[in-house]
Formats: C-alpha cells, structure tokens, sequence
C-alpha cells in the first residue's frame, strides 16, 4: 500500500494555500514532495479556496503592484489612487487591531516577506488583480484605494487554489484526496513520517520532515465549545468542514508547545439561514459586511455595538463574537433606500435572509425574533442623535456620529428615514481560530522546552501567536503563504543538504 506514495522527502498535509506554498518551495530545493489531502478533490483546498481572494501586501506605489500585477494597464493606473501601504501602516494594524499581543517574530515575517511572496507565487503561475470592486470608492471620477487591500487573486479562492494545484502538478507533486493524516510517526531523532486513514486502513508513510498545513480547529464543535466556549459548538463554519483540528492536536502529542490564543477567532456576520458549513458555489456572500452603513439590532430591539467603529476591514472579523454573544445569537442589519443601493454585491445574492417594508413599524412586525417596540424607539432615538450637521460620506471615515446613546455609532450615522427599509437577519459565521502551535523564524515547530522538534514544520491557520482578539483583512492568505513558503524552504533545504 505504501507504494502508491513512493517515497517522498517531504510530507506536506493539507491541500490549501500555506499547503501549496510550503509543496513548491520544498520542491524548489529538489526535494521530492507529496500533499495528502483530507477532502476529496470537489471540496479539496481548505477555507483558501473559499475566500475572495484578498491578500494584505505591503507596496510602496502602483510600480510595486505591477510586479504581482503585470497586467495592470497604464489607464487603470492613471484612474486610480492606490495609495500605498507599508511596512509600518502594516505593523501599526498588526499591533492595534491584536491589541499589541501579536508575537513579534512572526508579525515582522509576515510582514517583511509578504511583497517578495507574492512576486514568487506570480512566478509559480498564481494570478493577481486589482480590488477594484470590493477595496475601492470612485470618488470624482478616480478609484480611491483603502484599507491597505489593493490586491486580491484572480479567480478569488477557486482561482488561486486551482492554479497551485496546477503548479504543484507540473512541478511534480503530487496530490492524494481523501487521505486524512491521523498521526504523526516519531523516531528516535524527530518525525519520521505521517500515518493516515484510507477507507478503513491505516497506513503509515515515511519521509524527511512532514509540514503541516492542516488548518485550525474551527469545523470541530466539540473542540470550539472547549477553547472558545460556550455557544460556539452553534455557530456556522463559513468554510471547509475538513479543519478539524488534526494537525494541531497531532503535533501536541508529538510535543508541540501550544501558542497564541486558543479562546479566539475570526469570525463574521453571517447570513442567519445559511447552511452548516460553507458552500462553494456562494463562497463568502453570506457574510453581510455593509454594517458600518446602517443599524444592528438584537431581539430585544437594542443596538449593541459601534457599528461605524471603523472600516469594515477592521471591525468584521470580532463583530461575529459580538453577534454570537446576543440573545438567541442573531441581529438583524437595518438600512433605508438612501443607503440600500450602495450596500456591497453579497446584499444581493439569492440566498439572502431579508425583510422589506414601507415604515419602521411595518418594518418591526417583520423582524422575527425582535420586540417591536423596542425597535421602533430604539430607531426613533437613534434618528434624533444623528450629527446631521456633518456630511455622511461612505467613502472616507466621515465622523458623523450619534450624540447621547450609551452605545455611539461614531463614523456614518443615518438617519432611518427614507423608505422602503430593509433589514437582513444574521447570525455569527466562524472563519478560523487563533490558537495553534508554536514555530521558530525557520517554520519548524518547537516543543515545550523552547527546541524544534526534528523534521516536524508548520504553517497557516494552525500556528498561533499571530491574532489576538482580531484581524486586519486579507492577512489569513498571506500568512499562509509566508510561512508556507518558509516552512517549504527550511524543510526543502534540510532534506537536500544532508
Ligand atoms: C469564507 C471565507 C472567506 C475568507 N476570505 C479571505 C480573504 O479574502 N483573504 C484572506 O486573507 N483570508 C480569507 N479567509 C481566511 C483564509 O481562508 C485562511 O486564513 C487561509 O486560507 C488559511 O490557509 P491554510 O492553508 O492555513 O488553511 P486551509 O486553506 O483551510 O487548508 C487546510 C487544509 O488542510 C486539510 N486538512 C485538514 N485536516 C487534515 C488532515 N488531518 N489530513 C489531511 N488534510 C487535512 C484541509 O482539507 C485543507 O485542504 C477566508 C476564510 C473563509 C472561510
């Protein structure tokens, strides 16, 4: 049975991205490499292949994005404002938005290798494009770029994992679906190999070093009402129901040093009908991430957070807790027709959870779960605190906030005035978890006294100590492929040097 899988020096599991990066690295040293994947191949690529494909990269001007993005023309250059975002803008949002816990090492990795990746991944054939439709405000005439996201992968989370797959096909990898990794073998010096499950047998496969790349723990209920706690065994997997927490928990029992934040993740609004677990043909419009624009009420009719904190990019990925935390674990999203057209593509799919009506109190009798007239006081309150004297502007951070409610909206506060009204229900969408294992600057994982364990690397969801309470947008795909190209690299070296 061993057969099948010759004998690769290198086992990279999982079928992602940090999956992907860390395969062609490895194989980029002449190591012989193979990818075993959990997932048969329909649903093979982890959460990767569900996302839109936005990825945080530091650049210094539109001659920065040209090298990812070779096909962007002069014309869409000159009609547009990309701005710029370096390294300090991004170490800034690091440190903030993880309320300055973020183990430095690795922030600074990130951060520094994140243009250079992405010019190495446009090199293996993955394709880049501008974010114009989703990280852009036409403002008199000219695309103004904000965020810090101005790149995202063609063809969104299909796109880039389509082509990985293809890269790692041509340069000789190859890729077993259904093949879950169920243990790790240790030697006397380190890992020596994987064994996995195929149909009902167990079959063990030696190799050099092993990465893994097998996600965190955010599609296993058992292991989410255990870190995150209570209720979260309810919430909705907005991706792959494949990261089960395997990886992680295999690498414990081999010795690894348990890192970051285990009681946290990233998680989103997220469409209160949608399925269990996340569906490839939506992708990742059942997350409804309009809200800095309008109201969240909750089923006693309250408003319960700053809803315009910030830009989207910063508030979505800790505003699923927050919704998860609510009675009943739902909100519903509140917009009138001044703000309705402007709300983002996924507002508009067919499997949306919306109600419409004429008038705020039309609108409260159809807000199931909500006390009506909590609602219509808690609109009528929130209309009168409205800074009318200062221009809503969707566009920039406009400081048009509430005055005198004990929760403030403190940027794009509108008045509910303009009918009709539309409300779409939400409930929380868990995207990934935080905690995971310990690595050192090279990617090998380190055990509990401090020392990497011999020929064991990791990379992507399931190495902790990057995200701390919250997220910057688009960083989950560039830290897989940072230290997916690192892991690849270290192991790829160590196996062909010695
Ligand atoms: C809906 C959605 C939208 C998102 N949008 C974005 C975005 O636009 N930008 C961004 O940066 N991030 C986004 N993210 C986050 C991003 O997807 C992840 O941070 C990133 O893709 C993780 O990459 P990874 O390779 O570590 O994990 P994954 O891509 O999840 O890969 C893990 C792989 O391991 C496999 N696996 C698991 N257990 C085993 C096992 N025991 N044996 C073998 N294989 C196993 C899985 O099947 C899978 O192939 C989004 C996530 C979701 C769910």
């Amino acid at each position: 049975m061993e057969s099948q899988f010759g004998s690769p020096d290198v086992i990279v599991v999982g079928a992602g991205n940090a999956a992907a990066c860390a395969a062609l690295a490895a194989r980029e040293h002449g190591a012989s490499v193979i990818m075993l994947e959990s997932a048969p191949l329909e649903e093979a690529g982890g959460n990767s292949r569900y996302t839109a494909g936005a990825m945080r990269v530091v650049f210094n001007g539109p001659e920065d994005l040209k090298q990812i993005i070779p096909d962007l023309t002069d014309e869409e250059i000159a009609s547009a404002d990309f701005g710029s975002y370096t390294i300090e803008q991004f170490y800034d949002d690091m440190g903030r938005l993880t309320e300055y816990k973020t183990d430095p090492d690795l922030a600074e990795i990130l951060i520094t290798k994140s243009l250079e990746t992405l010019i190495w991944m446009r090199k293996k054939g993955v394709k880049f494009q501008a974010s114009f439709g989703r990280q852009a405000h036409k403002i008199d005439g000219k695309f103004k770029f904000f965020g810090g996201l101005a790149c995202e992968t063609w063809g969104g989370g299909e796109g880039l994992v389509e082509l990985e797959h293809k890269a790692a096909i041509r340069d000789g990898i190859q890729i077993f679906y259904e093949t879950p990794v169920i243990d790790l073998l240790e030697g006397d010096d380190g890992i020596i190999g994987v064994k996995v499950r195929i149909g009902n047998k167990k079959v063990d496969i030696h190799c050099k070093a092993v990465i893994l790349a097998s996600g965190g723990f955010e599609s296993n209920a058992e292991m989410r009402a255990r870190y995150l706690g209570p209720n979260w065994d309810l919430a909705k997997v907005r991706g792959t129901r494949f990261n089960t927490g395997g990886g992680i928990n295999m690498a414990l029992k081999a010795g690894a040093m348990p890192y970051g934040q285990w009681s946290g993740c990233h998680s989103v609004s997220w469409d209160m009908n949608a399925p269990p677990f996340g569906d490839l043909v939506v992708g990742d419009s059942y997350q409804k991430h309009s809200y800095p624009h309008g109201i969240m009420i909750n089923a006693r009719g309250e408003r319960f957070v700053d809803e315009g904190a910030d830009i989207r990019n910063y508030t979505y990925a800790k505003y699923g807790k927050v919704v998860l935390e609510q009675p009943n674990m739902f909100a519903w999203q509140v917009f009138d027709a001044k703000i309705s057209p402007k709300l983002r593509d996924e507002y508009r799919i067919r499997q949306v959870t919306k109600v419409q009506a004429n008038t705020i109190e039309e609108l409260a009798e159809k807000l199931e779960g909500v006390d009506p007239k909590a609602f219509i006081e808690t609109v009528k309150e929130f209309n009168q605190s409205v800074m009318t004297d200062v221009p809503l502007n969707l566009a920039v951070k406009d400081g048009r906030g509430t005055k005198g409610l004990s929760i403030p909206k403190s940027n794009w506060a509108n008045t509910l005035d303009t009918p009709p009204y539309e409300a779409y229900g939400v409930t929380c969408g868990v995207t990934f978890t935080f905690g995971g294992v310990k690595i050192n600057n090279h990617g090998q994982v380190e055990n509990e006294a401090g020392k990497p364990i011999p020929g064991l690397y990791a990379a992507g969801e399931m190495v902790g100590g990057l995200f701390y309470y919250n997220y910057p947008g688009g960083t989950g795909l560039t830290s897989g492929a940072v230290f997916g190209k690192l892991a690849g690299d270290s192991a790829g070296l160590a196996v062909t040097q010695n």
